[in-house]
């Protein structure tokens, strides 16, 4: 592993926080913070935290002998001097006198000597910091210390590897048992520069910022060296199916299967994220596969993102559909049963009684494929994938160079349903439509743009098509959702677009079927040309966009909504309006036909009838001319038309279909959003 540090960035990093009013150490703690955090071998998602201790202005008057410890919340990577809140030095000392302390003792002692009250939570690892001497303290999981130490004899290998220039710490919970283990090792050993701790990480110190995160560097250094020398197994390769289903194919059964139902047509759903490298797959594809995957953590708070092991399904023989579905039912059934029974065995042996975690994997390994994160959002999926992906990593360095081993199923159901992340459970409340994978069509833009939007602001993951592909991009990009380029009147490019959203997602649960464009022309005369491109685009793409995502639905079983974009004109046809009327009224009938056919999948159909909207369904200067003409501004003449006198926005026609997606009860209906039109009433 490569130093990063460059005397340069250091010192511009001092002169930029001087202007803030930051001291030398804390900016440059900041400094190798983020070098430390950049690098996913030495840290990821979390799991890692630094420290300096320092002097600091005191609220009270004078200075302050501090610390600057990472604080809860903030990614090491892209830190800030906030990020690593100071904390009383002395009285932390002090509490190593202490012969215990519970978590939320700790906590509140942590808190009562920040110096500034609405700073974030210090590390759980502040005690450990504090209690060492050194000015500067830097502690990683790195990959490479990791795969040496998780081993039956990795005490022996470590001892052997760093000799007395690293102290071994046995395993033990983060905490201040912890912390006190390692203040008296190192003060049996003073000369160390750092500490392994067993199947857990490694700890670096130093007099400077520059020498800890050298020290680092080296000590992990070491670590890959000799894993390069002592490299002697070749993982085995399991005998595969030849034809295997696609990542989009395998998603939907998944979620659908891990879907937990809460009654009444309601299911907690998960949102998945795929990962399929090469380093993945050799993983997955071992013939081992069972016995490594499932040995346990690399690192104790893999257990919070991943649970203490995977999932692991029959590989999907593309030829037996039916076969892996059933297969992968039955290896749920028993990871949910040996959960709950590791849950019982635990707790029964706990100091105080736990509340369960729900009992589904956050993590799915399928042979020939690759594996699955799950989560409550895209981005706790990513997470679970991401820790998965690095646990992958330590456990095939570990078992290129012996045999992967970890700490015990106690130890583990300790870290899983710790008291502090006990405490946190029920507290924060999801988004109303959080766990819902969205497609919104003729996104980029006008209504489909607005909706995309309204989507994402309730929690919804949201996937945007549109025939324009820098729009979807862009609107993809405001709302945080995936844009594809996509015509839907292709329905192999509809095809295409929702295996993406079920590679990217694991699979779909809302439709926004909302492109179309407008055409005129006085029926008995237009030309057969305009009307059958209209019915394109205004009817049939519209099947093609429900026919595809149906079928995603029903692999879930878990319900679905369809949302079909209506115009007025479907129920209150004007002149010279045909070739748009007549696709659109097909299309009102289709969400009827789609209420009607899968009413008993639990799918919901329909529609939003929308009227004088200002969006790109006009074509340029056309409003204009008709408001000029009546001596009135847009927004008037739109207003002008309805009961309500006012303008309908693309916010409105947004809001509606959100309304919709949440109306449990409510199927075949018709929403109306146009200010009051009594004309296009239906009836
Ligand atoms: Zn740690």
């Amino acid at each position: 592993m490569k130093s990063l540090w460059r005397d340069a960035d250091a010192e511009a990093m001092v002169v930029r926080y001087a202007d803030d009013g930051i001291g030398r150490d804390l900016a440059l703690r900041v400094y190798t913070t983020r070098l430390l955090g950049g690098e996913p071998r030495l840290v990821l998602h979390g799991g890692g935290n630094t420290s300096v201790k320092t002097i600091a202005p005191d609220p009270m008057g004078g200075e302050a002998e501090v610390m600057c410890v990472k604080g809860s919340g903030w990614d090491m990577a892209s830190i800030e001097p906030a990020g690593l809140p100071a904390v009383r030095l002395m009285p932390l000392r002090e509490l190593r006198a202490f012969e215990t302390l519970s978590d939320e003792e700790m906590v509140n002692l942590q808190r009562l000597n920040l110096l500034d009250s609405s700073a974030p939570n210090p590390s759980v690892e502040t005690l450990l910091h504090a209690f060492l001497p050194h000015k500067f303290v830097d502690h990683t999981h790195a990959t490479a210390v990791l795969a040496v130490t998780d081993q039956p004899d990795g005490e022996e290998r470590c001892a052997a590897l760093y000799g007395d220039r690293m102290a071994l710490v046995p395993y033990i919970m983060p905490g201040f048992p912890l912390a006190k283990a390692v203040a008296a090792i190192h003060a049996e050993n003073p000369d160390i520069e750092g500490l392994v701790l067993l199947k857990h990480g490694v700890f670096t110190m130093g007099e400077s910022a520059e020498q800890a995160y050298e020290r680092m560097i080296e000590q992990v250094s070491r670590a890959e060296d000799y894993i390069a020398r002592n490299r002697t197994a070749k993982p085995v390769p399991a005998a595969l199916p030849e034809r295997l289903m696609s990542a989009a194919e395998v998603a939907p059964v998944l979620r659908g299967l891990t879907a937990i139902d809460d009654g009444d047509g309601e299911f907690r759903k998960f949102v998945l994220a795929f990962r399929d490298g090469e380093r993945v797959r050799a993983y997955v594809d071992g013939a081992d596969l069972h016995r490594y995957a499932r040995a346990g953590v690399v690192t104790p708070d893999h257990t919070i993102r991943t649970k203490n092991t995977p999932l692991i399904v029959p590989p999907a023989d593309a030829d037996m559909a039916d076969a892996f579905r059933a297969g992968a039912k039955a290896a749920i059934d028993d990871y949910v049963a040996a959960y709950q029974a590791y849950f019982e065995r635990n707790n029964a042996m706990a100091a105080s009684p736990k509340t369960a975690l729900d009992p589904m994997p956050r993590v799915v390994l399928v042979p020939g494929l690759g594996l699955f994160g799950l989560g409550a959002s895209a981005k706790a999926a990513t997470v679970a994938a991401d820790v998965a992906e690095n646990a992958i990593e330590v456990i095939g360095q570990a078992e290129a160079i012996g045999r992967f081993a970890s700490i015990t199923e106690a130890e583990m159901f300790a870290v899983e349903y710790w008291s502090l992340e006990q405490a946190k459970l029920g507290t924060a409340a999801e988004p109303p439509l959080a766990r819902q994978i969205v497609v919104v069509t003729g996104g980029a833009s006008g209504i489909g743009a607005a909706t995309a939007a309204a989507f994402a602001a309730e929690g919804a993951e949201v996937a945007i098509f549109d025939r324009d592909a820098e729009g979807a991009r862009a609107t993809a990009q405001r709302v945080g959702g995936l844009g594809i380029a996509c015509d839907v009147t292709d329905a192999s490019q509809v095809q295409a677009a929702f295996d993406r959203v079920c590679e990217r997602y694991g699979g779909v649960d809302i439709v926004v079927s909302n492109a179309g464009a407008a055409w005129q022309g006085r029926i008995g005369e237009v030309d057969d040309a305009v009307l059958r491109a209209s019915f394109e685009l205004n009817f049939f793409a519209h099947q093609s966009v429900a026919k595809a995502a149906v079928r995603v639905m029903r692999i879930q079983g878990t319900g679905g909504v369809l949302l079909f974009n209506a115009s007025k004109q479907a129920l209150n046809p004007g002149a010279d309006f045909g070739p748009y009327g007549l696709p659109k009224a097909a299309t009102l009938a289709l969400a009827r036909q789609y209420a009607i056919d899968y009413g008993a999948d639990g799918i919901r159909a329909n529609a939003v009838n929308a009227d004088r909207v200002r969006t790109g369904l006009y074509a340029d200067g056309v409003l204009e001319q008709r408001a000029a003409a009546r001596g009135l501004s847009v927004a008037d003449y739109l207003a002008g038309a309805n009961l309500l006198r006012r303008e309908v926005t693309v916010a409105d026609v947004a809001a509606a279909f959100v309304s919709l997606a949440k109306a449990r009860k409510t199927t075949g209906a018709v929403h109306t959003v146009d200010g009051g039109n009594i004309a296009a009433a239906p009836r």
